[in-house]
C-alpha cells in the first residue's frame, strides 16, 4: 500500500489544506496525472490531481503525529502514469504558491503542458537522461525584443551561438507543445522565450538570462499568481544551482540596489547609452513655458525639425494627460503629502486624489509655485497630436502605434516595418512620422529614426507612482537609443533633476539620489509592498468591501501588535481607495496597500490569512496604483 500527496488542479482557498491524501495500491510517479474522490464518501464529487509525493504506509506512518486520522480514500484512477511535471517544477510551484500566496493548483497551471487540457492522455512525458545537457535560456519581457535577439543571432552570429529553439505564448498550443517536448528530452541547448519560458520543465539549466530587466511587462498582470518573471528566475537558477545574469541599458532601482549588495549580477550592455551621452544623438532640451496653445504641443523647434527630415518618431505619453496633478503654467506636480505620489485630477467636483492612500485634497485657486489660476492640462493624447500635425504639415505621412490603432502583435510589427522602410518605396521629399505611446519603447532595440522626441517630459512625472523618476530615465534611454540624429525633449521643467542625470551621463548620481529618497519614504526595495484589490460592477459594493477588508486587517494587526510589537511597528496599511483606472471593463475597483516593511514571511501569511479568495493579491506589485 501506498500513500500520495496529491495537488488538485483547482483553486482551493489559501486558508484550507492544498495537498490532499490518498491510498493507491501501486507506485505512482512523481508528477504523474490521477483522478480521486473528494467530499462526501459514496458522493459523486471528483478531483483531478498531480501526484506530489509517493511513499509507502511504512515511511509515511513514521512523519505522521499520532493519533493522526488516517482513514484515507483510495484514488479512483490513474490517467497518466508517467510524469508530465518535473520535481524542480513542481518546487517551483510550491514557492511561488507560498510567496505570491495563490492556490497550489492554480500556480501548478502555470507549468503544465500546453496541450494538457486538450489531450489528458498520451502526453509525452519527460525521458529521464542521466546527463542532460546544460541549457542557456534568454528570457525576454516582450515579442518585440525577442524577436530581435532571435533575427541578430542569426544574422550576425551574435553571442557566438545559435538559437535551436523560440517559445512565446503567440504560439499555437501545438506549436508550444513541439518545444515543451523537446526541452523535457533534452534536445534543445540555447533557447530564448518570452517570460512563460521559465516554466517549462527544463532538466539542467546551466546558464539563465534575463534581458531587459527594468521592463514593467515581467510582472504578470493578466493571471494568477502575478508573479515577477525575475524573481521566479532567480529561484529557478537556485534549483538548478545554476547562475542568473539580469541585463538592462537602464537597469530598475532595485536590482542596482542588489547588485551593489553583490546579492544580484547585473550587467549593462557596451553601446551608446545613457552612460556615454557623447557618442549619441544631439540632445536639445526645449522649455515649453516661452509658448502657448499649440506651440505648447509642437514647439516651433520641433516642428522645422521635422520638417527638414525623412522620418521621426513623436513620443506622447497618453496616460492620464487630462487628469495629471500638473500646473499647466510652469509643470508644478501635485503630490499627496501622506505619500509623495503624485495626485490626480477628477473633474466633478474639481479635487485632487490619493490613490494610494485615498487622501482627498481641495483644488488650490493659484498655482503655489508660479501663481497660475489654470489647473487642467488641455491637448495632449495622441489623437490631438496627430491633428496637429496633419494641420502643419499636410503632406506627412503620419503612422501610429498606439493601444487603438495596433492593439496587436502583428499590426505592431506591420506598422514599424511600414515606417523603417518608407523611403524605399517613395521618393517624396515629405517626413514620415510614427507616433507612438509607450508600446514604442518595445521596439527600442529595432526603431530608428534622424529626429526622435519626447513631446511632453512632464507627463511622464505625474503619473501617481513612487517610482516614476526610474522610469522616465528608462523612457529617455530607449528614445535616445531610437534616435539617429536629433533628439528633442519638450517640457516645462529644463532643470528638473532626472533629465539633468539623463544629459550628462551621470547614471550613478541618479540612483543614488533615488535610494536615498526611497529609504526616506519607505519605498521599495527597502520595504515590500503587497497591493489588494477588489473589482465590483457597483461602486459602492466596492467600496464597503474594501472598507470592510480594511477594518479586519486593522484588527488583525492590533492583534499581532500585541504578539510581535517590533516587527509590527514597521508595518502600514494605505486605503482603502479607488484604482487610478477607476473602471475596468465595466468594473469598479478598489484597493488597499500594505506595506510590510523589513518584516518577516509570517506577518505577511498572518494578514493574508484572512482576505477573502475574492480579493487579487498582488505580492512585490510594478504599480501601486
Ligand atoms: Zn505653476
Ligand atoms: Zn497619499
Amino acid at each position: 500500500m501506498y500513500i500520495l500527496d496529491v495537488i488538485p488542479l483547482r483553486a482551493i482557498p489559501r486558508s484550507h489544506e492544498q495537498v490532499l491524501s490518498y491510498f493507491s495500491s501501486a507506485v505512482v510517479a512523481v508528477g504523474a496525472v490521477i483522478e480521486a474522490p473528494l467530499g462526501k464518501p459514496g458522493g459523486k464529487g471528483s478531483i483531478t490531481g498531480i501526484v506530489l509525493r509517493c511513499a509507502t504506509l511504512r515511511e509515511r506512518k513514521l512523519q505522521l503525529r499520532k493519533g493522526a486520522d488516517f482513514r484515507l480514500r483510495p484514488i479512483t484512477r490513474i490517467i497518466q502514469p508517467r510524469a508530465c511535471v518535473s520535481e524542480i517544477q513542481l518546487a517551483l510551484v510550491q514557492w511561488m504558491s507560498d510567496y505570491y500566496w495563490t492556490p497550489l493548483g492554480v500556480a501548478l497551471k502555470t507549468v503544465l503542458p500546453p496541450q494538457f487540457a486538450a489531450k489528458q492522455t498520451g502526453l509525452q512525458g519527460i525521458v529521464d537522461k542521466k546527463h542532460p545537457r546544460g541549457v542557456i535560456l534568454h528570457v525576454f519581457p516582450d515579442r518585440a525584443s525577442l524577436d530581435w535577439f532571435v533575427q541578430q543571432c542569426s544574422e550576425h552570429n551574435q553571442h557566438s551561438q545559435r538559437i535551436d529553439a523560440v517559445y512565446h505564448s503567440d504560439m499555437s498550443a501545438a506549436k508550444r507543445q513541439v518545444i515543451w517536448d523537446g526541452v523535457a528530452s533534452g534536445i534543445f541547448q540555447n533557447i530564448a522565450g518570452t517570460r512563460g519560458s521559465i516554466f517549462l520543465p527544463f532538466q539542467n539549466i546551466e546558464q539563465l538570462i534575463v534581458h531587459h530587466e527594468q521592463s514593467p511587462y515581467y510582472k504578470s498582470w493578466d493571471q494568477h499568481p502575478r508573479y515577477d518573471t525575475r524573481a521566479v528566475a532567480q529561484r529557478l537558477a537556485h534549483l538548478h544551482k545554476a547562475p542568473v545574469i539580469y541585463e538592462s541599458y537602464v537597469p530598475s532601482v532595485q536590482s542596482y540596489y542588489y547588485a551593489s549588495r553583490g546579492s544580484m549580477k547585473l550587467r549593462m550592455p557596451d553601446e551608446p547609452t545613457v552612460a556615454k551621452p557623447q557618442s549619441g544623438p544631439a540632445l536639445e532640451i526645449i522649455d515649453l513655458r516661452r509658448f502657448d496653445n499649440d506651440e505648447r504641443i509642437i514647439s516651433p523647434r520641433l516642428l522645422a525639425a521635422i520638417k527638414s527630415s525623412q522620418h521621426a518618431i513623436l513620443y506622447s505619453n497618453r496616460r492620464g494627460f487630462a487628469t495629471a496633478g500638473l500646473c499647466p503654467s510652469c509643470g508644478h506636480i501635485y503630490v499627496c503629502s501622506n505619500c509623495q505620489v503624485p495626485l490626480k485630477l477628477h473633474a466633478q467636483p474639481p479635487r485632487f486624489l490619493c490613490h494610494q492612500c485615498g487622501k482627498l485634497e481641495p483644488v488650490p485657486a493659484y498655482c503655489p509655485e508660479c501663481g497660475s489660476a489654470k489647473v487642467r492640462l488641455s491637448g495632449g493624447g495622441t489623437q490631438r497630436l496627430e491633428r496637429l500635425i496633419q494641420k502643419q504639415i499636410p503632406t506627412a505621412t503620419i503612422m501610429t502605434l498606439d493601444a487603438d490603432a495596433t492593439p496587436r502583435y502583428a499590426a505592431q510589427q506591420r506598422t514599424v516595418h511600414a515606417f523603417q522602410t518608407h523611403e524605399f518605396q517613395k521618393c517624396e521629399k515629405t517626413p514620415c512620422i510614427l507616433v507612438c505611446t509607450a508600446m514604442g519603447l518595445k521596439f527600442a532595440d529595432s526603431l530608428r529614426a534622424e529626429i526622435v522626441a519626447m513631446v511632453n517630459l512632464d507627463t511622464e512625472l505625474a503619473v501617481p507612482s513612487y517610482d516614476s523618476q526610474e522610469r522616465l530615465l528608462q523612457t529617455l534611454d530607449s528614445l535616445r537609443r531610437m534616435s539617429q540624429n536629433t533628439y528633442i525633449i519638450q517640457t516645462y521643467r529644463p532643470d528638473q533633476e532626472t533629465l539633468v542625470f539623463h544629459k550628462s551621463g551621470t547614471i550613478e548620481l541618479f540612483y543614488q539620489k533615488e535610494l536615498e529618497l526611497r529609504r526616506t519614504y519607505s519605498y521599495p526595495p527597502f520595504v515590500r509592498f503587497i497591493r489588494l484589490s477588489i473589482r465590483k460592477s457597483r461602486e459602492t459594493h466596492a467600496a464597503s468591501d474594501a472598507q470592510q477588508l480594511y477594518e479586519r486587517l486593522v484588527t488583525q494587526c492590533n492583534f499581532l501588535k500585541k504578539k510581535l510589537p517590533d516587527e509590527m511597528s514597521q508595518v502600514r496599511l494605505f486605503g482603502p481607495a479607488p484604482s487610478p483606472l477607476p473602471r475596468i471593463r465595466g468594473m469598479y475597483e478598489y484597493q488597499i496597500i500594505i506595506s510590510l516593511g523589513t518584516t518577516k514571511r509570517i506577518i505577511a501569511t498572518s494578514l493574508l490569512r484572512i482576505v477573502p479568495s475574492s480579493w487579487t493579491i498582488d505580492v512585490d506589485p510594478r504599480d501601486i496604483i
